[in-house]
């Protein structure tokens, strides 16, 4: 495979022993892991708000936090879940797809509806008649595919159901273990 220069060029040598909780604005008290799951837009703002303000030298933690938890975000796909419900092997999901329908304004995810990395085609014919729209699971994708906030909502439950197995309430501690392995 070829080498891909990294997304959010994340400092190698940055290594967080514990999660970045914020201490200001609209998210006071709350974790940078687990908005990966609420709102990975936001984080993605802020990073953005960050880098366009730095003067270059010595990057604060928050700054190095964010690289390093947006990177980590586009390589966590082996902590996937989910089987694919299409081969016999039943290897982990890799990919996921959105339904759409041509005229409802309609939206639809689901354990159902992910595969391998051998299975695409399968999943394509689960469409029915719909547009389906295929992407792996890295959090980028999130910001890809969703049309409107509700959608962005919506996915960010979908990808804690596929990393986690649940919808039960997502701890601080349990996403920065998933960032962090
Ligand atoms: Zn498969």
């Amino acid at each position: 495979m070829k080498e891909q220069q990294s997304l959010f060029e994340k400092e190698n040598e940055y290594s967080p022993e514990e999660p970045y909780l914020f201490k200001t604005g609209r998210y006071q008290g709350r974790s940078a892991e687990v908005l990966m799951f609420r709102n990975y837009g936001y984080l993605v703002f802020i990073l953005h708000k960050i880098r366009n303000n730095w003067q270059g030298g010595k990057k604060n933690r928050l700054h190095k936090h964010l690289e390093w938890l947006l990177d980590r975000g586009e390589n966590i796909l082996d902590e996937v879940k989910l089987t694919c419900p299409y081969c016999k092997e039943k290897k982990m999901a890799v990919y996921y797809s959105v339904l759409r329908s041509y005229y409802v304004n309609d939206f639809s995810i689901g354990s159902r509806y992910v595969c391998c990395e051998n299975c695409k085609k399968s999943l394509r014919h689960q469409a029915f008649g719909k547009i389906p729209k295929i992407a792996p699971f890295k959090f980028s994708s999130i910001k890809v595919i969703a049309r409107n906030k509700q959608e962005e909502k919506e996915l960010g439950y979908f990808f804690q159901k596929a990393f986690t197995l649940s919808f039960k309430k997502l701890s601080t501690k349990k996403a920065f273990n998933l960032f962090k392995n």
